[in-house]
């Protein structure tokens, strides 16, 4: 029984504490954590230095509103602007709501009102970001939706031909997290950027799931030659405090001036200090080397293992956002591996998503291979035993 409205298929894991790479259950019982919150916690759970600027903020005052001047806004927009190609930043406190200021942003700035976006992305739960997702089983029930949404096939590069010239802005994620762990093709991305030059259009990337060095770059565009008009952050930008960022370039700016967007929480101070350490440790270069190397050792290991093994197709991703893609339904795989003491989540029903924190050790990331190892192992006895 529940107070709750039943929105999440919760499991049935209580969770005592959390540290780094793991968490202990209320049973004492020790779990590999290869979700990280949902590409949250990319410096593992419970970061010190985190802790210690959350801390060090609450001390002097936890909320003012942005009535005031907030140096800690400022110096975490700053950092953000030199790790990217944008000018500017405005606060919000969730990924959806980063997507929701895009989508406003690039209305008004081109006064169009089409935006085009992909098929199986996942840009969140508004009924503007909703809209803009191509995924049907996230819009059932609540229409009529915001009509101005125009969907393509993802990597799709002939589709991109037919766009006229009404469109006000192209957005995607260079890798589909939710829609199953697709980065996206050089070629795709060249005719996206080249598309939107042809035709006035503002390049909106998505990386809530694939930034704040997730996929071993500050942003995950960054792997492609691409610079973005608006770039939106979420999920790892406050290692679990909830904030989210929209950043833009300078000829965007004066369409967002005083009145036009705003909210209340958002570059809440608590927030701003765990984003400030969060940024100040992975936005260095030796962090995010590390997270090449990393990904690397863990995607040839893994294919070592179960690359050939009959149900699986594929190991795919970018940095830290990997995928297992399977030729089956893998939520009963999930189950397994969560009983095995790892913790790993869907994306789509195919794919198993890996999400360690960039932390994550190399004799951390062998534990979790030997998980897969055996619980992959099981299924074709299973199968065969059918
Ligand atoms: C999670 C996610 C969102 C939504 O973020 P919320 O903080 O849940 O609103 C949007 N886009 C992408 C790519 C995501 O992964």
């Amino acid at each position: 029984m529940s107070y709750q409205f039943p929105t999440y298929a919760r499991w049935n894991v209580t969770v005592k504490e959390a540290k780094g790479s793991w968490v202990i259950d209320e049973h004492n019982q020790k779990y590999l954590d290869f979700v990280s919150g949902i590409a949250v916690c990319n410096l593992g759970h419970a970061d010190e230095d985190v802790l210690t600027s959350i801390q060090e903020q609450l001390g002097k005052y936890w909320h003012m509103s942005n009535l005031f001047q907030q140096p800690i806004q400022e110096e975490v927009a700053k950092k953000l602007v030199e790790s990217s190609d944008g000018d500017a930043v405005f606060f919000c406190n969730s990924g959806a709501e980063a997507n929701e200021a895009a989508i406003k942003l690039a209305r008004k700035f081109t006064g169009k009102t089409k935006i085009v976006t992909f098929y199986q992305s996942f840009h969140g739960r508004t009924f503007a970001t909703m809209s803009a997702t191509g995924q049907e089983k996230i819009q059932q029930g609540f229409g009529p939706l915001l009509e101005t949404f125009e969907y393509l096939p993802y990597n799709d590069v002939q589709q991109l031909d037919h766009l006229q010239d009404d469109v006000a802005a192209i957005m995607l994620e260079v890798v589909q997290g939710e829609g199953g762990v697709v980065p996206a093709t050089e070629d795709f991305i060249s005719k996206v950027k080249e598309t939107c030059e042809k035709l006035g259009a503002l390049l909106i990337i998505d990386e809530v799931q694939t930034g704040i060095g997730r996929t071993g770059k500050p942003f995950a565009y960054q792997h492609y030659n691409l610079s973005p008009d608006i770039i939106t952050s979420a999920k790892g930008l406050g290692s679990g405090l909830p904030v989210g960022a929209m950043i833009g370039k300078k000829h965007l700016v004066e369409t967002f001036g005083p009145g036009s967007h705003g909210s209340t929480f958002g570059g809440n101070p608590i927030s701003m200090a765990a984003a400030k350490a969060t940024l100040a440790k992975i936005f260095e270069e030796e962090f995010l080397k590390e997270v090449e190397k990393k990904s690397h050792y863990f995607i040839e290991k893994l294919n070592n293992v179960i690359g050939t093994h009959f149900l699986v197709e594929e190991v795919r991703g970018k940095g830290l956002l990997l995928g297992i893609s399977c030729k089956e339904e893998i939520g009963e795989i999930i189950q397994q591996l969560r009983e095995e003491q790892l913790l790993t989540l869907p994306a789509g029903p195919n794919v198993i998503r890996l999400l360690p924190p960039l932390t994550v050790t190399y004799e951390e990331m062998d534990v979790a291979i030997e998980k897969i190892n055996q619980v992959f192992s099981k299924q074709k006895q299973s199968v065969l035993s059918e």
